[in-house]
């Protein structure tokens, strides 16, 4: 079969829920995958590419115009797209007719179905002006696939391989494959949010979660520098880097949390520390979240509860005290082999359990509190001198890459 006849369906599931909005979803969606093609063709150093996206009830088609190209090749990129549920690699019919479909079915799907125990048509006729109906086009094509399959049987409940011809007003597509996509709302449709990312399993996939339902995610990371050291940084970068294949560029700050912690071991019972250090982040990230010229509706965090000391409900009470912003903690309700088992599937597991130092795990006290009361803390927080100064000092010294 000839490259050019190739092209790739993008089917998307929720947005077509989305009645009035449903454009502005679109567009957002085709801006999303014109950048993922874009950095793409950077990654590949094929600067020539040129691939033409089409929106056309409901779906949209992805073609190349080099012929010499196998389109195939980017669908890894699109199933990572949020937004798409589907990719099917199809052959493109020219003419919409019956025995041109027939003829491509003979060309393009009967070698599919060489070894395969069933096999069921499916047909769509999105293009009511097509004089057959869907289910005599479906037969049509079954006939012929199965007089040169000998040893098929036809299942319309659960083949083995489900054959679809989709008639549609841009064309005729027929195919046989289907790549599952990543799901969820495109990057950027449901506002921006702040992730606060460590080296750790939890956080990159508290942010994968997030930005599937839409949200477009910054990322914030505190180090410790000399006590935290510069590959600990890169790798939180390298994870955020995973994340931007999801969900578009990524801004990724980092924070030198150095200063207070010194402070906090100064000043402070050693068994508080965890906790004191926790606050302080948090409330460094609202001030970051808040200032206009950053702008974001809300912190993300990967914490679990009772994961660890620092998780306890009455330590989250503690730690957010004060905090005048949502805080979404998608992985709350995961113990931590189903933190693993996603982290797997999206790809940062292996990046997370590189070793590296977490400023978190710095000065750790041997028995951390958990059960932390507020004003205990409070009363340990406001022993550390110039609060104040301290956190002005780190806000100012942010640092910022884009991803
Ligand atoms: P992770 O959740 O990434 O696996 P962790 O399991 O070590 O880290 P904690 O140290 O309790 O968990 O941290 C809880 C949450 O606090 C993290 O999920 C992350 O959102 C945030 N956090 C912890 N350390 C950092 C850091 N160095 N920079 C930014 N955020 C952090
Ligand atoms: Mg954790």
């Amino acid at each position: 079969m000839h490259n050019k006849s190739k092209v790739l369906l993008l089917k998307y599931g929720e947005i077509v829920l989305k009645g009035l909005n449903r454009k502005s979803f679109e567009k957002l969606l085709g801006e999303n995958i014109i950048n993922a093609l874009r950095n793409y063709k950077n990654k590949s150093g094929r600067k020539d590419l040129f691939f033409k996206i089409e929106r056309e009830q409901s779906i949209m088609t992805v073609r190349c115009e080099d012929i010499n190209f196998d389109i195939e090749d980017i669908i890894p990129v699109l199933t990572k797209v949020f937004g798409i549920v589907a990719v099917n690699p199809a052959v493109e019919i020219a003419g919409k007719n019956i025995e041109k479909i027939k003829e491509t079915a003979l060309e393009y799907i009967s070698p599919m179905l060489e070894g395969k125990k069933s096999f069921g048509v499916f047909a769509k006729r999105s293009d009511k002006s097509f004089p057959l109906k869907s289910p005599e086009i479906a037969l049509q094509v079954g006939d012929i696939l199965f007089e040169n399959n000998k040893n098929i049987k036809v299942d319309l409940k659960n083949p083995e391989v489900w054959v679809a011809v989709e008639v549609r007003n841009n064309g005729v597509f027929m195919h046989a494959e289907k790549h599952r996509g990543a799901g969820g709302m495109p990057s950027g449709s449901n506002g921006r949010g702040l992730l606060l990312l460590s080296g750790g399993i939890d956080s990159p996939v508290a942010g994968y979660m997030t930005a599937r339902r839409g949200m477009k995610i910054s990322a914030l990371h505190f180090t410790s520098e000399p006590y935290t050291s510069e590959r600990s940084r890169e790798k939180t970068i390298k994870l955020a880097g995973i994340l931007s294949e999801y969900c578009g560029e990524i801004k990724f700050y980092s924070v030198c949390l150095t200063e207070i912690q010194e402070s906090i071991r100064k000043y402070c019972r050693e068994d508080y520390a965890v906790i004191l250090l926790r606050r302080f982040m948090v409330r460094i990230a609202g001030i970051i979240a808040g200032e206009d010229k950053y702008n974001y509706d809300c912190l993300i965090t990967g914490e679990s509860l009772g994961q660890v000391a620092s998780q306890t409900i009455e330590a989250v009470k503690v730690i957010y005290d004060g905090i005048n912003m949502p805080v979404f903690r998608p992985c709350i309700g995961l113990d931590k082999y189903q933190i693993i088992e996603m982290a797997e599937k999206i790809g940062t597991y292996e990046t997370s359990v590189e070793p590296y130092d977490d400023c978190c795990a710095l000065f750790t006290p041997r028995h951390p509190v958990t059960k932390p009361k507020l004003g205990r803390v409070l009363g340990e927080e406001n022993r550390i001198e110039d609060i104040q100064g301290l956190i002005d000092r780190a806000v100012a010294e942010i640092r910022c890459e884009i991803l």
